[in-house]
């Protein structure tokens, strides 16, 4: 299924991504870089760590995982063909 966000003209989600970013909760030290960072709004803290809070709206961009210096975050890359689609390639 293909999902639009009107906040985001030109862009487009193929369902079936799951949870591809995860956090390690060890490591993290609750910063909030990484709620900053995000364009999605996909990060929120809880009890002084950062949780996902909605993967619906993520462009895949990797920013959080480049700053966030706990090496916390860990990304995969969507199964094929799912993900982030845009009018731009
Ligand atoms: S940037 Fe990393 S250390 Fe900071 S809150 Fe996010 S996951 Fe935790
Ligand atoms: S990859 Fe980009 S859009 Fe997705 S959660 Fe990380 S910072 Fe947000």
């Amino acid at each position: 299924m293909v999902r639009t966000n009107p906040e985001f003209p030109g862009v487009e989600w193929i369902n079936g991504t799951g949870q591809f970013i995860q956090i390690n909760e060890a490591k993290c030290t609750g910063c909030a870089n990484c709620v900053k960072i995000c364009l999605g709004g996909c990060f929120e803290i809880k009890n002084k760590k950062a949780r996902i809070k909605s993967l619906q709206n993520c462009m895949e961009c990797m920013c959080c995982s480049y700053i966030c210096e706990a090496d916390a975050i860990i990304f995969n890359w969507p199964k094929g063909g799912t993900g982030y689609k845009s009018e731009w390639g």
